[in-house]
């Protein structure tokens, strides 16, 4: 009879456990969902920042060549009015170089055009996956806490019956039950043959002929759980 109820308590416990271990389950999915998130987040943050650095650099060589330009052509016009051969090598000179230097100038605006486009593209993509992970995390979430409402309430139903399950143990076996209850979910175990079906040693035959006789709860001397005889 003990065993029995000790029996009912215990498939109520382990009951109550797996319900717990399972509720587990959906908060760390949410935490999984929220550190992807922050990563492509960051990820998309990174690309913006640097999309808004290559247009202010695009901006500023673009700014650089316009003002060179206008001075090539204040040079070019200057030049026709010169006079002495010095004066127009010296300024023909720096004509050369400035148109040299604004080809070179003009290669790097089209570059940095070229990487701004490219950026834009990534951009979409990144701002994409980052939205795809944004949902993904606000489903995991509402997930859990439907999920963790529904598990609450089957929880706190079976706390009724390990209430009531409790109160069929006599009062000294609870506690020792309890007391192995800390080291194994399956505290109270069948004596099988001549074994513990716990730790599968032999048990004495002189404890085991006891049990028989007198229908007792017995402690294994290897490991400790309870031993009933079905
Ligand atoms: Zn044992």
């Amino acid at each position: 009879m003990q065993a029995e109820n000790l029996l009912k308590l215990q498939s109520v416990d382990q009951e109550i456990a797996r319900l717990q271990r399972e509720a587990r389950v959906y908060p760390d999915r949410v935490q999984e969902a929220r550190l992807v998130e922050a990563r492509l987040r960051a990820e998309y943050e990174a690309f913006k920042k640097r999309l808004a650095e290559a247009e202010k650099e695009h901006q500023e060589m673009s700014a650089t060549f316009e003002l060179e330009d206008q001075r090539l052509k204040k040079s070019k016009t200057k030049i026709k009015q010169l006079k002495t051969p010095y004066e127009f090598q010296a300024l023909n000179r720096e004509i050369m170089n400035t148109e040299r230097s604004n080809k070179d100038l003009e290669d790097s605006i089209v570059k940095k055009m070229e990487e701004v486009e490219d950026l834009k593209a990534r951009i979409q993509i990144s701002e994409q996956e980052w939205k795809t992970s944004l949902d993904e995390f606000q489903k995991k979430e509402s997930e859990a806490k439907s999920k963790g409402e529904e598990f609450n309430q089957t929880i706190e139903s079976k706390l009724e019956a390990q209430r009531v399950a409790r109160e069929a143990v006599e009062k000294p076996l609870l506690a020792k039950y309890h007391f192995v209850q800390r080291r194994y979910s399956d505290a109270l175990v069948a004596v099988k043959g001549s074994s513990c079906q716990g730790c599968f040693r032999n048990l004495p035959p002189q404890m085991t002929n006891e049990m028989r006789k007198n229908k007792l709860i017995e402690q294994c001397p290897n490991c400790s759980r309870l031993l009933y005889i079905p």
